[in-house]
């Protein structure tokens, strides 16, 4: 196989790690599978503080970081695809624009208040209808974060981006406790639902944002679908296998 993955649409990155861990993820609650987001991306934050040190630091560490990275994506889209489609997530959140401050490009309303107003949330409804502006493959969402905050992702130190990785993921966890009670209720589900999801399209921006500030530690290119595909290759790297077998779990998945 060449690089076909890179025509590919979340969707699709979504069924290869269904096809490699679907029949292992089945028997795992919806509370494991976050368990599993929280354990790698704090994982992250040791080679990521490595950025307090020195670039020479974190370049040593950048091999793990770049293993560390598919994995959180692998758990993201686990517990992601029982909710729905992240590329839909994504687009609701970011129809093209950073939805704080609606600007297609070079967004610097990072340290100011997020509010959002009737009017910004006028025009994200436009701009979310205008689907023919929506990415299609993993790349070109890399490519619109990287328009949209590329330049603040790359100033900012890396681990105040590893971060607020996890932040989201926390925030994410708290939106998955309220949607399971509302779902108890019966009240707000659908506000509920939204929430998480957006909080689930919010961790890949900054898992976006995490890699982007990596190739401060490279002098190449660091494309999300390569580095997954380097870890992933349509199969699981512990066992080797797709799907991946039961007795995996010595060297880490299902550990
Ligand atoms: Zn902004
Ligand atoms: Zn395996």
């Amino acid at each position: 196989m060449g690089k076909e993955y890179r025509n590919w649409s979340l969707k699709q990155w979504a069924q290869m790690f269904e096809d490699i861990y679907g029949a292992r993820n089945k028997e795992k609650t919806n509370e494991e599978i976050l368990g599993h987001i929280f354990e790698e991306t704090g994982r992250l934050l040791d080679p990521l503080g490595k950025s307090l040190e020195s670039p020479e630091k974190v370049k040593e560490k950048l091999p793990d970081i770049l293993i560390n990275i598919p994995d959180i994506f692998a758990w993201h889209s686990a517990f992601s695809s029982r909710f729905g489609d992240l590329d839909d997530f994504l687009w609701s959140k970011f129809p093209n624009v950073c939805p704080y401050c609606v600007v297609e490009d070079n967004c610097d309303c990072i340290s100011q208040s997020k509010m959002y107003s009737e009017e910004k949330e006028f025009k994200l409804i436009n701009l979310r209808n205008d689907t023919k502006n929506k990415p299609k493959t993993m790349y070109d969402w890399q490519e619109m974060f990287r328009r949209i905050y590329g330049n603040v992702n790359k100033k900012q130190s890396l681990l105040i981006l590893g971060l607020h990785l996890n932040e989201e993921v926390g925030e994410a966890s708290k939106e998955f406790r309220l949607l399971k009670r509302a779902r108890k209720t019966g009240e707000d589900i659908e506000k509920r639902e939204k929430d998480l999801e957006n909080e689930l399209a919010d961790i890949f921006a900054w898992l976006v944002g995490v890699t982007i500030n990596c190739e401060n530690f490279t002098d190449k290119e660091l494309r999300l679908d390569d580095i997954i595909w380097d870890r992933y290759a349509n199969k699981c790297p512990h066992c080797e296998y797709k799907p991946c077998i039961e007795t995996c779990s010595k060297n880490g998945y299902n550990a």
